[in-house]
């Protein structure tokens, strides 16, 4: 299997290209193909399978296919891909790969985390947000600020959910993805990411997802 036989569209694959990816990893041969058809997915997998990539192609992809227009300027941001993710070092990882991806589709990457002004992180985000990377507590802060809304949320990925309710951020996240402003489950395509799988995530997992592929590689 190779990425030309997974229909990222070209410019996608382009960048795939120039980022040296060559073959998909298990886990990215698995998730795109089922990202790409819009389903819901549960995956177990660890830090180093490609993850990354595996939840960034199907929403990047999608996101493209819909022939959306990225989102302009605008004092308030209106995501249309939202990635929660527990530290400021995984976030800005996420960040770095999802900008070679999207280099090229006038989509715009931004990343918010806590321990950082958030003033830089406003500026970042009214040059234009369609893919907003976030850890939970500064996406709560910036969501009471008003700077953000998710009401134009359609694609919602989660990664490593179990460090994430390790930290004790489930409130925050059950605020952020049951809140009035994020689209309904079945509104949204949500792709949950965890290196385990036990029963606080199954109930994640149950609430967040509908009609689920469930994925362990
Ligand atoms: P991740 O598990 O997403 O943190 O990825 C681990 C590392 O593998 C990162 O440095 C990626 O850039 C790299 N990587 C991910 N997928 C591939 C691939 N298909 N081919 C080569 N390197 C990859």
């Amino acid at each position: 299997a190779s990425f030309e036989d997974i229909q990222l569209g070209p410019a996608l694959l382009a960048n795939v290209k120039r980022c040296k990816y060559t073959k998909p990893t298990p886990v990215q041969r698995y998730s795109i193909p089922i990202g790409l058809a819009g389903r819901d997915l549960m995956a177990c997998a660890q830090t180093g399978s490609g993850k990354t990539a595996a939840f960034c192609f199907p929403i990047i992809a999608n996101i493209l296919n819909s022939g959306g227009e990225p989102s302009g300027r605008n004092r308030k941001a209106f995501p249309s891909a939202l990635v929660l993710s527990p530290t400021r070092e995984l976030s800005s990882q996420i960040y770095d790969e999802a900008r070679k991806f999207t280099y090229q589709t006038g989509l715009r990457c931004v990343v918010v985390y806590g321990g950082a002004p958030v003033v830089n992180q406003l500026r970042d985000m009214e040059r234009g947000c369609d893919i907003l990377v976030a850890t939970p507590g500064r996406l709560s802060d910036l969501i009471e600020r008003a700077r953000v809304s998710l009401s134009r949320v359609r694609y919602l990925a989660l990664d490593e959910a179990d460090r994430m309710l390790d930290m004790g951020f489930e409130p925050q996240i059950r605020r952020i993805v049951e809140g009035e402003d994020m689209p309904r489950v079945g509104e949204r395509q949500t792709l949950l990411f965890s290196a385990t799988f036990p029963k606080e995530i199954q109930r994640l997992a149950a609430d967040f997802l509908s009609n689920y592929i469930f994925l362990a590689v």
